[in-house]
């Protein structure tokens, strides 16, 4: 059989631990027998970072924003636990923030759904696509401790000395104060990321927050959402047949329940925080969950949305099975195959990532799985496959 053929590369960010195995399996198995895989490696594993001081990370970004679709294995992000355990020269950064910050992106996050792991929300069908704004609000806050009576003030100096200066409060005993902020332009391009990425999966989407409380801070979001879809997404809506629509995020969060999903519901950072844990675990399993960051110049980064999976790797290097799943890291190659079929007009590409999604469903649904889809299927006497027999099983399906 001839192999399918890649003319531009995708950008490969190798990574840490369980997931680095699962990756080379992956490649073996599921890829390489089928394309002639043409990607620019960057190996992200904490080591090689570490001997690069973390450039590797930086040229990768930069890579994905040339080639404009990457696919991302799991990656450690240190703590003082790794400092010791890798001999390393810095707490680097995480990787993800790193890239994040480079590709100004937002980050999409969506369950894989199969028959077989139900979600705990009876009336949720399709999958709901949670799109966080991913910079500012609580997670770039400045925090007081207010020891006693006295006053705390908001205040503004412009760059000629005027200022604007807002009551906080008046306080009369101890207590507590928080400032944060947010910028006109990253919820623009906030907002153009999710109406693009709407398009592109063609589907409604919903944008809340408590503007009705936060009468300047939500309303702006509110207000920039409407002010871009009205100027440059609304026709293009229409003939996709999808809508976009706002709503107060209590509201938001009582008919999400009651939906049947297949929307992407767009939040604020801490909304987007929250919420993503929520839908993740009501659809079964973080392991069954993709991401992908979508730049507003329309740079793609697929990966999966758990982490190394630390605990299974070091059963693996004591010479012990794993039962790892690695179905959100296969999600991450097709979404970037596809969107690299698409970018290309390389339709065989493009085939080939919906025949590997449907291997790969289609073997959960046979009852052949990993450990912990077992553990929570409706199934009756599904097959445990150990990682790499799962990945086999799905070769021999596709
Ligand atoms: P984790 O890798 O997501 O794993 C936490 C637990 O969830 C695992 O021990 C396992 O439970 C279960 N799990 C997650 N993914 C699974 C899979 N594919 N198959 C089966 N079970 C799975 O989180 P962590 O252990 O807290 O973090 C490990 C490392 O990952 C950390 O160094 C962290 O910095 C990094 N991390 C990276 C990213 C990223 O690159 N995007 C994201 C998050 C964390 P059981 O042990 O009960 O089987
Ligand atoms: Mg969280």
């Amino acid at each position: 059989m001839a192999r399918i053929k890649m003319e531009v590369p995708i950008v490969e960010m190798d990574g840490d631990e369980m997931t680095r195995i699962l990756w080379k399996m992956i490649k073996e198995h599921l890829l390489e027998p089928f394309i002639e895989l043409n990607t620019e490696y960057y190996d992200l594993g904490l080591m090689h970072r570490n001997e690069t001081n973390d450039q590797v990370t930086i040229d990768s970004a930069n890579a994905a924003k040339k080639y404009k679709v990457a696919v991302k294995c799991a990656t450690i992000t240190p703590n003082a636990a790794r400092m010791t355990e890798y001999d390393l020269k810095e707490m680097w950064k995480s990787p993800n923030g790193t890239i994040r910050a480079i590709l100004d992106g937002t980050v999409f996050r969506a369950p894989i759904v199969v028959k077989g792991i139900e979600p705990c929300v009876k009336n949720w069908k399709k999958p709901i696509t949670i799109a966080r704004h991913a910079y500012g609000d609580v997670y770039k806050n400045t925090e007081m401790k207010i020891p006693g009576a006295g006053k705390v003030e908001l205040v503004y100096t412009a760059e000629d000395g005027t200022q604007i200066k807002e009551l906080v409060h008046q306080y009369t005993g101890a207590g507590v104060a928080q400032g944060m902020y947010n910028l006109c332009g990253s919820i623009e391009s906030f907002a153009r990321s999710c109406f693009n990425y709407a398009l592109d999966i063609k589907q409604d989407l919903w944008f809340a927050t408590k503007d009705t409380i936060s009468k300047k801070y939500d309303h702006t979001f509110k207000d920039i959402f409407q002010e871009i879809f009205d100027a440059e997404y609304k026709e293009k809506f229409d003939e996709a047949g999808i809508i976009y629509f706002y709503t107060l995020i209590d509201d938001a969060v009582a008919r999400v329940m009651k939906s049947e999903g297949g929307c992407i519901w767009a939040c604020k950072n801490y909304d987007g925080d929250v919420m993503s844990d929520m839908v993740s675990s009501a659809f079964g399993s973080l392991a069954m969950m993709t991401s992908v960051l979508v730049s507003p110049e329309g740079y793609y980064e697929y990966e999966a949305a758990h982490g190394t999976v630390q605990r299974h790797y070091y059963k693996h290097l004591k010479g012990e099975e794993t039962s790892t799943n690695s179905v959100a890291t296969i999600f991450a190659w097709t979404g970037a195959l596809r969107k690299r079929g698409e970018m290309d007009g390389n339709v065989e590409l493009a085939a080939f990532a919906d025949k590997l999604e449907q291997a790969v469903i289609q073997t959960i649904e046979e009852g052949k799985m990993t450990k912990d889809l077992a553990l929570i299927t409706t199934m009756e006497h599904p097959t445990v496959l150990n990682s790499e027999d799962f990945i086999k099983e799905i070769a021999k399906k596709l």
